[in-house]
């Protein structure tokens, strides 16, 4: 399987293991019992959302084009969201993507036009963003360079593109097999989702993760500062226990289905899904597409 695959896999997986914490499925204290029990959420199947339906998008581009081509990738993620709305798209995109399904040539005006004039600074950018950074990992430039290209198609606003930017560089240093977090910080444009960056190097690993997230943001705010931080400093607690990272992650809450597919997608871009617990895979929603 290819770095680009593992990291898809583990972002779908992080995605709708992530979704099973939200209210809407269990009450908050439940939820926070049975995450900090470990307890494996008991429903039949586990769907994915908008993260991975975006992710796909990219990595059609990639198998297509070799790179990220604008215009093909805004016609990706609407039709992706054309075949189905119901993934859990924000509010920007329920706006967004059904405007590029007739105009895809137009998504520079109409990324710019979101959220008065100013482009979305939400986390839409980011949580797709592992599976371009693994599959480009031999040339770090250049994942920034694609990041930047990918996210701007829906995300124009500078902090949308900065999540974008430090969440594939991590997938990209974790094929790698190098050290995320002081690397990601240097690497990401600067912003408040690189100050974030930088406090979360101040956290040390033996740190509670409910502590870690009250410091570094859950995403509740649904802002990539407020999202990639936490997510990205899991991964780097756990570069090598997929599993581990995503009980990690779920114990900050917040956006947990977008916190739990960052950090799947940049921890599994080197380990896949192994050591994942049998019931989690009979679980999940597969993917779609060849598991080359
Ligand atoms: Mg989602």
């Amino acid at each position: 399987m290819t770095p680009a695959r593992r990291s898809l896999e583990g972002l779908a997986l992080g995605d709708a293991f992530g979704e099973r914490w939200f209210p809407l499925f269990r009450e908050p204290r439940q939820a926070y019992d049975e995450v900090r029990a470990r307890r494996t959420p008991e429903e039949p199947e586990w769907h994915w959302t908008d993260d991975t339906a975006m992710a796909l998008g990219i990595l059609r581009v990639l198998d297509e084009h070799g790179e990220i081509r604008q215009e093909p990738l805004a016609r990706a993620f609407a039709l992706s969201y054309d075949a189905d709305p119901a993934r859990g798209y924000g509010h920007g995109m329920h706006q967004l993507l059904p405007l590029l399904l007739q105009e895809p040539h137009r998504w520079r005006e109409l990324a710019r036009e979101l959220f008065g004039g100013q482009g979305s600074l939400g986390n839409g950018a980011a949580m797709r963003a592992a599976p371009l950074g693994a599959w480009f990992h031999d040339d770090l430039d250049r994942v920034v360079t694609q990041a930047t290209l990918s996210a701007e198609v829906t995300h124009a606003h500078p902090e949308g593109i900065a999540g974008a930017v430090a969440v594939a560089v991590a997938a990209a240093l974790s094929v790698r097999r190098e050290p995320i977090l002081e690397a990601v910080a240097a690497r990401t444009p600067e912003s408040a989702v690189r100050e974030g960056l930088l406090r979360a190097v101040e956290v040390p690993f033996a740190t509670e993760p409910w502590r870690a997230s009250d410091l570094l943001g859950n995403g509740q705010r649904i802002r990539a500062d407020d999202t990639v931080p936490f997510a990205v400093w899991s991964a780097a607690r756990h570069p090598d226990d997929l599993t581990s990272a995503l009980w990690t992650t779920a114990e900050g809450f917040g956006d947990v289905d977008t916190t739990c597919a960052i950090t799947g997608g940049i921890v599994a871009a080197r380990t896949g899904l192994d050591g994942v617990p049998q019931d989690w895979l009979r679980r999940r929603e597969p993917l779609p597409g060849p598991r080359n």
